[in-house]
């Protein structure tokens, strides 16, 4: 026992502060200005939807306006309207909707909505002529995604008909745009197809003279990696947050990790050889040993499936999950190692302090690290830091 640790807890934090995900507002800042510089100073739409991929939507979206976005770009009305409560007033596209959607908030909210088909352009047109008040749209084409927007097949019609739209008043056709289905391979042919076929679409649209200002197509991994993916806007959401989206985690352009995920080491103690740890004791202690509980669960989003792998850093040593993870906790075997209760225990965070990423955690997962930013849950705090947190 000699290295091992006493169960008297550290001072300071004490059971206050279980848990929480540091939010880096500058990292954002940096991430969005990072970008715009290597698409040549191009339009940048900050996607900061499902609440900015788990970082906050209202302070995601200042930090990204901070940085340089011009646009802000979210999947629902309802976080446009957030957004639009929240104080800000600039450009925003929101692009999910459903029958019945209220358009008419949106209009009035001057929040810009996607059309996919001729019926949704309909209710669009219908709640512009209730409001008295022109909307803009930007139409979205499926130019190979194969999930929202107009197939090429359905394109005609629906320009046509926005054009009628546009001839009558009630709509402003301000932008052509489509999504990338494998943007994180660079270089795969698919890439290429999807690009030429937006071409396309956007060629027939001007034909009909509707004039899109804003032609974009670019998720992340088109941002990094395939400048032909460019035109006239990039529309890039996981790396704003400083997370690759590629599948070794690494990224042409430097992006600064904006989330730190963690938690006070609730409880250590001194274990015996042959414990079973955690449900189903998939896993077992070899010998006497030091265990240290965190207080993170898959209620707060910790996946279950990295149960045995996920990495975690105690005292700058790097350690995997012991066991399963748990709804509200999981458990560390540090050996030797000195902790104590109240220790602090990073689960992703930054490389260049030494802890393990977001990126890690896919992998131990299985997932991507969207994932893992996206689904950090409710029920753990975020605290802000940065200059544009002040
Ligand atoms: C989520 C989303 C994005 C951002 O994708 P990333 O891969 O996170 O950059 C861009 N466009 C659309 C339509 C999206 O749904």
């Amino acid at each position: 026992m000699t290295a091992a640790a006493a169960d008297t807890p550290a001072s300071g934090r004490g059971g206050r502060n279980r848990a929480e995900a540091v939010i880096d507002l500058d990292a954002i800042s940096a991430n969005v200005a990072r970008l715009r510089d290597h698409t040549g100073g191009r339009d940048l739409m900050a996607v900061v939807k499902a609440d900015g991929y788990g970082h906050g939507l209202v302070e995601s979206a200042r930090a990204a306006r901070a940085g340089g976005a011009s646009w802000l770009g979210v999947a629902l009305l309802d976080e446009a309207l957030q957004l639009r409560r929240a104080g800000d007033s600039g450009p925003v596209l929101s692009w999910l909707a459903v029958p019945g959607e209220a358009y008419t908030e949106a209009i009035r909210a001057d929040v810009e909505v996607s059309a996919y088909s001729d019926w949704q352009l309909a209710e669009i047109v219908a709640g512009a002529r209730q409001v008295s008040t022109r909307a803009r749209v930007q139409l979205k084409v499926d130019s190979g995604l194969g999930r929202g927007g107009a197939l090429p097949a359905d394109w005609q019609r629906l320009v046509d008909q926005a054009a009628t739209a546009q001839g009558g008043g009630l709509v402003e056709v301000t932008g052509v745009w489509s999504h990338l289905a494998r943007s994180d391979e660079p270089g795969h042919p698919s890439i290429a197809a999807q690009t030429a076929a937006f071409e396309a679409a956007v060629a027939y649209a001007q034909s009909a003279r509707l004039e899109p200002r804003h032609v974009h197509l670019a998720n992340s991994g088109g941002v990094l990696a395939s400048p032909s993916t460019w035109f006239t806007m990039v529309r890039p959401g996981i790396a704003i947050y400083g997370v690759s989206p590629f599948a070794d985690g690494a990224s042409p352009v430097e992006l600064s990790a904006a989330m730190t995920l963690r938690a006070t080491v609730a409880l250590v103690k001194r274990a015996p050889a042959g414990l079973g740890i955690s449900y189903g004791h998939t896993y077992t202690t070899e010998r006497e040993t030091t265990l240290a509980l965190v207080p993170l669960g898959y209620g707060d989003g910790v996946p279950r499936h990295a149960s045995g792998r996920g990495p975690v850093v105690v005292r700058g040593k790097r350690f995997e999950v012991a066991g399963r993870v748990c709804m509200d906790q999981f458990v560390l075997d540090v050996g030797d190692a000195i902790a104590v209760a109240g220790d602090e225990a990073v689960l992703f965070g930054r490389a260049d302090r030494g802890e393990p990423t977001a990126h890690d955690w896919a992998v131990a997962a299985d997932t991507i690290g969207y994932e893992i930013v996206t689904r950090v849950g409710a029920r753990v705090p975020r605290a802000y830091v940065g200059e544009v947190a002040r």
